[in-house]
């Protein structure tokens, strides 16, 4: 029996606390459709996060009960906010796993990266990229996005050799639909924040492919020396999918790094529904995406995937060293992902995405996608039925924008009001965006839980409040 300084004095009484604690955990899940989306912290709980620092221990299991019904609420069926996945019940017990077995999963010869390895490997031929390239699982598309475009900038320092190319001029290109993380990137990697180019988006809010050519030229003419282009497959405002086919033809012709934000969207490649629109991922040189999102593997994983892995290992691969490998022993191995990333120090985070891939299957996962994209278009569908509802924006995927009209009233303070009503209520949680200036309520549908009528329930009762707030 383990008697570290910090281990259980009793291991008994820690067993049975543990096993509770499963118990309420598994609880939850099975309730997850059961009562409010979203609950306001109440004061007594967060003043008990205004406490003095413990010098002595206590225990912690009535805290973390009472903490755990005031999440984000994503794990409800009828959480349409943002781009959330809602997990799965399975994804505890790899957690479980994971925290027990507490490897650094940075590098060395050990199992982490022998299952990450696998991983990353299912990951390129889900997404059609060649299956000698790479990859890393990171913590979400933020991160995967830096590492991404850093492999990128690299490459064309190394050209700069042959071509003379000071940072400053580098320039890249993203439609203004796309997420902030790109801009982020930028300015993370030192290229600022103004050398990514905005392109204007068509009528179905994908990039405008002559407007890219054209700013293409421009730059060149200005002396700016063209980096990447960065696509979208499923944006966040309302899911359009850049034509990447398009986008990639430009990025031959132009010499350009081509990277594809899929966050949620590449995800779609394992359904039917829009699986041809997003063919043109197995065209990029990058591409980031979840596994937190539509791939509803619990928080937080993402990944990174890379055409060239010698273009990806020789943009990080400056080991320290103490860090030297050898042949054989603890030190060995191949795969060390501290050569492919920023990270040194890492959890065995490809564990809990191992195993939802393996436990589900990918068909499996396919299916509950293009459910939510036929989702998606019920719920168009009632919208356009509805006289008080107005369509937003086209619903190629599975996000649905619209909003309620009423003569005589401010249309974006009247629907801002009813989908905070919405939240405080506890029914549902849709979000808001801005499309084309106009504020609208938003209905994102990347939750393998909701069913029609959990639509119908939220569709009635915007009826309701909109209804209740022009009634004077
Ligand atoms: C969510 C999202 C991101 C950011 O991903 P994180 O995992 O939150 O870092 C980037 N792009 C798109 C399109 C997204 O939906």
């Amino acid at each position: 029996m383990s008697k570290g300084d910090l281990d259980p004095k009793d291991w008994e009484t820690f067993r049975a606390d543990a096993h509770a604690m499963l118990d309420n955990s598994i609880d939850k899940m099975e309730q997850a459709g059961e009562g409010r989306v979203w609950s306001p912290v109440p004061d007594s709980l967060r003043n008990k996060f205004q406490s003095s620092l413990p010098l002595e221990g206590s225990k912690t299991d009535l805290t973390i009960n009472e903490i755990m019904p005031f999440g984000v609420g994503n794990t409800h069926p009828r959480f349409f906010g943002w781009v959330h996945g809602a997990g799965t019940p399975s994804g505890i017990i790899s957690d479980i796993a994971a925290a027990a077995m507490n490897v650094n999963a940075g590098g060395r010869d050990h199992i982490a990266p022998v299952v990450e390895l696998q991983v990353l490997k299912w990951c390129l031929e889900m997404m059609g990229m060649p299956l000698d390239g790479s990859g890393l699982i990171v913590s979400g598309t933020s991160m995967a996005t830096i590492i991404a475009l850093k492999v990128a900038r690299d490459q064309s320092i190394l050209d700069a050799r042959l071509m003379g190319v000071k940072q400053g001029q580098l320039v890249g290109y993203t439609s203004e639909q796309s997420h902030s993380c790109i801009k982020q990137a930028f300015d993370v990697l030192g290229l600022g924040t103004a050398a990514l180019r905005v392109v204007s988006c068509n009528d179905n809010f994908e990039m405008d492919l002559q407007n890219l050519s054209e700013l293409i030229a421009k730059d060149r003419i200005a002396g700016f020396t063209p980096l990447c282009v960065v696509g979208t497959a499923g944006a966040v405002n309302m899911g359009a999918i850049d034509d990447l086919h398009g986008i990639a033809k430009i990025a031959e012709t132009e010499n350009l790094w081509f990277h594809v934000d899929g966050a949620f969207g590449a995800a779609g490649l394992l359904g039917k529904l829009a699986h041809d629109r997003l063919s043109g991922i197995s065209q990029a040189d990058s591409l980031a995406f979840d596994f937190h999102k539509w791939f509803q593997v619990n928080y937080e994983a993402g990944c990174v995937l890379f055409r060239d892995e010698t273009a990806h290992r020789g943009a990080f691969s400056a080991r320290a060293e103490y860090l030297r490998g050898s042949e054989r022993g603890l030190a060995g191995g191949d795969f060390w992902a501290v050569d492919y990333g920023p990270e040194l120090s890492r959890g065995f985070r490809a564990l809990k995405v191992w195993a939802h891939l393996a436990e589900h299957g990918i068909l499996a996962i396919g299916r509950s996608i293009d459910r939510n994209i036929s989702l998606a278009q019920y719920l168009a569908d009632r919208v356009a039925r509805e006289g008080q509802l107005q369509s937003m924006a086209p619903t190629p995927l599975n996000i649905n924008c619209f909003r309620f009209v009423s003569n005589n009233f401010d249309l974006d303070i009247l629907n801002e009001e009813i989908v905070v009503l919405l939240q405080e209520r506890g029914i549902a949680v849709p979000s808001t965006t801005r499309l084309n200036g106009k504020l609208a309520i938003r209905v994102n549908i990347t939750n393998h839980r909701t069913q029609e009528s959990d639509l119908d329930l939220l569709v009635d009762a915007i009826l309701e409040i909109g209804a209740e707030l022009t009634s004077t």
